[in-house]
């Protein structure tokens, strides 16, 4: 198979792989985005009804507006946002293409993916951390009720659900699927809510689990899913609760091999930061650059769209400095 000869590619669709493929273009560079699912998957396989902690304008990518009628965006409003900015600029985007490896050769790099072979001079890495879930690693984990992503409350209905965590993801489940007639159980490792859970929802959790009609196991775990109920160690002892789906909303974590195999470098400790400089974003492989959160490791909070979209520009100064 022929190469395809590209100054730049980029590793992912998200926010920042699309704020990093404008200013590419911004520079004339011939460059492409490689993104194994829809544009912005991440985003796409986001809860239906969830809503932004960022007003819109934070979530803007090369000062372009995002129109909300809301003080708070919604993922539709996100989706509509980063899509026409895609083909308003005619964005070059490959989707439903996977990059299996990147490899570093004398002129830049070999880039292989599931349909084509590329050699680029530069690569940036944007994969984020959304496609693998950290898991309980418990005996039952793979049963069929049991689900890592959220999408929406209806399955839900007059069944009783286990939500693990409480974060905004778990809190914002436990929240719909209550109101939508779900009898809902949250399992909460630690002894609160979560601190970073939205100043605005934070009451109305507290508030359910106050007055009961939602239950909340904390300092708790799930030691066994079983097909109609969970075995949990509460502190009080281990208790058996009746259980139909269990919601285990524990976070995700980048696809650290993946990294690994292209070279790339991490701290030694369990946050496994890659290694990157943080005034150009290159990683420690000359030519190859890190964007948005896939920087934060195991530090998953640590970057978001409001605070990652700079990189895109940080990446371009540094390319534009080496040509
Ligand atoms: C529920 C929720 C609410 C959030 N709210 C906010 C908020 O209010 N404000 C905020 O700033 N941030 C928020 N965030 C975080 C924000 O959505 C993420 O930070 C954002 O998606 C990061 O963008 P990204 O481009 O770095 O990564 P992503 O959006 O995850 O994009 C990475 C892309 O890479 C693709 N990819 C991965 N591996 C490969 C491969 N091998 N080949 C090809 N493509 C690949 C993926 O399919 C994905 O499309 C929220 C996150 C969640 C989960």
């Amino acid at each position: 198979m022929d190469k395809i000869n590209k100054d730049v590619i980029i590793i992912g669709a998200g926010p920042i792989g699309i704020a990093c493929a404008l200013e590419c273009k911004k520079h004339n560079w011939d460059y492409t985005v490689i993104e194994k699912g829809s544009l912005t998957n991440s985003l796409f396989n986001y809860p239906l009804n969830m809503t932004f902690f960022s007003t819109s304008e934070k979530l803007e990518i090369n000062e372009i507006p995002f129109i909300s009628n809301n003080p708070k965006p919604t993922r539709n409003e996100a989706l509509e946002y980063y899509r026409r900015v895609t083909t308003s600029n005619k964005l070059n985007i490959s989707l439903y293409e996977k990059v299996d490896t990147v490899k570093q050769n004398g002129n830049g790099f070999t880039v292989v993916t599931d349909k084509k072979i590329y050699q680029s001079k530069k690569v940036i890495i944007a994969t984020g951390f959304y496609d693998i879930p950290k898991l309980l690693n418990v005996p039952g984990e793979n049963l069929e009720k049991v689900t890592h992503y959220y999408k929406e409350a209806h399955p839900y209905t007059l069944q009783n659900i286990a939500v693990v965590g409480a974060s905004n993801s778990s809190v914002d489940a436990a929240l719909e699927i209550y109101r939508k007639g779900g009898n809902v159980t949250m399992i909460i490792r630690g002894e609160t809510i979560g601190e970073r859970v939205k100043y605005w929802v934070r009451p109305d959790i507290l508030n359910r689990i106050e007055e009961g009609s939602i239950k909340a196991y904390f300092n708790s775990e799930i030691k066994e899913i079983k097909p109609d109920n969970i075995i949990v160690s509460t502190p009080e002892g281990e208790i058996t609760l009746p259980n139909d789906y269990v919601i285990a909303l524990t976070g995700y974590r980048p696809n650290f091999e993946f990294l690994k195999h292209s070279g790339i470098t991490f701290s030694n400790d369990v946050k496994q930061i890659p290694t990157y400089n943080p005034e150009t974003m290159e990683s420690n492989i000359n030519g190859l650059y890190l964007a948005g959160v896939v920087c934060g490791g195991m530090e998953t909070h640590k970057w978001f769209i409001e605070n990652s979209r700079i990189h895109a520009k940080i990446i371009a100064k540094n390319i534009q400095s080496k040509i």
